[in-house]
């Protein structure tokens, strides 16, 4: 039977939450960091550990059947590769920022400009599209700094939450593109039997991540407008309890409009809420 590889990174910012996400499926491997190949002993799998900036290539030539990579390092290494899946992690964004005394009022003003960046390629198809002239700077890291050194007059970076910016002195002035963690795959493998598994696995786990189990005590004559209020798989189950006219509704909540959903609840008479994980959804 056909064994099938997935690259993730070795170590770095998406190294510990690709390994969880695998575990998650419940594959079973030691998270080795000093050897580059890890066996699942439970599924046909073998995790390869590289740098991230050589996983799509890997990807595209068929060395790994699969990847974990940020988009920002797809596209920046312009592969020919198919996109399986978002991860919902790793999120971050490649954006301009300036010094914060420069007073640069539109993309224009990048116009002759010098702009540092390990991200030449994705910049400079975005000076392009926006008919902006401006002198790239490839450097190989710490690009943050240029701009205090005198070597260029704005960046082009990824930021999460802005504060390696703050610090140097840098306020964000345009987007040039979002990126999470996405699993890619060599175009093709998302018709193999296995590839299919193992994406249906990782959907299972991401929905689940998303979503709350709620359990909740109510009295029959508040059962419709708690009802009202839940969206559930497919609707809630109602259990009678031993105490007469009262009755438990389980349920599942999603987590982005969890607590309004909790309060809504309360109010309409929900009592003994209880919450909690869920480990997978198969539809
Ligand atoms: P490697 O040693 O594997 O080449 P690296 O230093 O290039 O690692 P990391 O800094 O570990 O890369 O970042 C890996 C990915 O994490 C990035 O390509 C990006 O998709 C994502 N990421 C999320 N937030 C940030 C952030 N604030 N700065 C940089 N990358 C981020
Ligand atoms: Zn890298």
């Amino acid at each position: 039977m056909k064994t099938l590889k997935i690259a993730i990174q070795k170590s770095g910012r998406l190294n510990e939450k690709s390994v969880e996400l695998l575990k998650n499926c419940g594959l079973s491997f030691e998270n080795y960091k000093s050897s580059l190949i890890s066996p699942v002993s439970n599924f046909p799998l073998e995790i390869l550990f590289l740098r991230d900036d050589d996983i799509p290539e890997y990807v595209q030539d068929g060395i790994a059947d699969l990847g974990i990579v940020g988009e920002n390092v797809i596209q920046e290494t312009e592969v020919e590769v198919s996109y399986l899946q978002r991860l919902g992690f790793g999120k971050c964004s490649l954006k301009i920022a300036v010094p914060n005394n420069d007073d640069i009022q539109s993309l224009a003003g990048l116009n002759g400009k010098s702009i540092a960046t390990t991200y030449p390629v994705i910049l400079g198809k975005f000076l392009k599209e926006n008919g902006i002239q401006s002198d790239i700077r490839t450097i190989s890291g710490s690009v943050e700094i240029s701009p205090g050194l005198g070597l260029a007059d704005a960046i082009c970076d990824l930021v999460s939450t802005g504060g390696t910016l703050k610090s140097n002195g840098l306020k964000p002035f345009a987007d040039v593109m979002s990126s999470e963690a996405v699993l890619i795959g060599r175009k093709g493998s998302e018709t193999e039997d296995l590839v299919l598994e193992l994406i249906q696995r990782i959907q299972s786990v991401l929905r689940a991540k998303e979503t709350k189990y709620v359990v909740l005590n109510v009295h029959r004559d508040n059962l419709a407008a708690i009802i009202a209020l839940l969206p559930g798989v497919k609707s809630p189950s109602v259990v009678p309890l031993a105490e007469e006219n009262w009755v438990a509704v389980h349920t599942v909540i999603p987590e982005r409009d969890f607590w309004d959903r909790i309060s809504q609840l309360k109010q309409a008479g929900a009592q003994g809420i209880v919450v909690m994980p869920i480990e997978k959804i198969i539809l």
